[in-house]
This record gives C-alpha cells, sequence and structure tokens, in this order.
C-alpha cells in the first residue's frame, strides 16, 4: 500500500544480527497452527496452554525449548513456526526486544517516530 513505511522493509541496522543476539526474541510466547505442526516440530518441545493453544513450551526463564542453549540459536531453525519466520532480524520489534534484553543497538525512539 502506498504511503506506508514498513521498518521490516529498511536496511537492517549495522549491528544487530541474531548471531550477536542470544536469541532476544525466543522468549516470547510462540502459537502454532496446522501448518507449524505439519512442519514436524518435536512434540516433546510443544504443550497446550489455558485456552488448547499449541505453544513452544517455555522453561522457568522463559526460553524457547528450541533454543540451543550453548550456541543461543534455534535448534528447529529449518522448523520453526511462521511466527518466527515472521519476525524479522532488525525490524523495530527485535530491537525492542534487544533493547529490553539490554541490547542497545540503535534510537528506539526516533524510528518510531519515523512512523
Ligand atoms: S530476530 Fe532480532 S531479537 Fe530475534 S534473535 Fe534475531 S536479532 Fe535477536
Ligand atoms: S522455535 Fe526457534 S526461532 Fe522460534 S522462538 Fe523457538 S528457538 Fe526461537
Amino acid at each position: 500500500m502506498s504511503g506506508e513505511i514498513h521498518l521490516e522493509n529498511i536496511e537492517t541496522p549495522e549491528g544487530v544480527s541474531c548471531f550477536n543476539c542470544e536469541a532476544c526474541c525466543c522468549r516470547l510466547l510462540v502459537m502454532l497452527d496446522d501448518d507449524d505442526l505439519a512442519r514436524g516440530v518435536p512434540y516433546g518441545l510443544l504443550e497446550e496452554d489455558e485456552w488448547g493453544g499449541v505453544v513452544m513450551r517455555q522453561d522457568e526463564e522463559g526460553w524457547c525449548a528450541a533454543v540451543d542453549r550453548d550456541t543461543m540459536l534455534c535448534s528447529i531453525h529449518p522448523r520453526r513456526p511462521q511466527v518466527c519466520r515472521d519476525f524479522e532480524e532488525g525490524s523495530y520489534q527485535c530491537r525492542e526486544e534487544r533493547a529490553l534484553y539490554g541490547l542497545v543497538d540503535a534510537p528506539l525512539s526516533t524510528d518510531a517516530g519515523a512512523l
């Protein structure tokens, strides 16, 4: 749609990378749909939420059960749920999670004003 600015389409800010991040976004709740389940996410990594939906299991600190704690990368990357695929490296939401975790890469308030 013309006239809209999507931060996801702007060049990834320097220094923002999943490889220097420690999986900040992998503590967000991840819900799965039938397509995600058909992709073959191991059942042991899943659990049912209080409304009967299927979500990625989280540990007591909130980390997704699929996070490899040695590398802090996704251990099921080719089979990861769609919501994880849609969470774009360098997007506003990405940098917000990094900032919450203490990794400040860019002035988020300035970016928000550009919307
Ligand atoms: S998408 Fe962003 S928040 Fe998530 S792991 Fe990559 S750099 Fe970190
Ligand atoms: S499935 Fe992978 S990308 Fe998605 S939250 Fe879990 S570890 Fe992160």
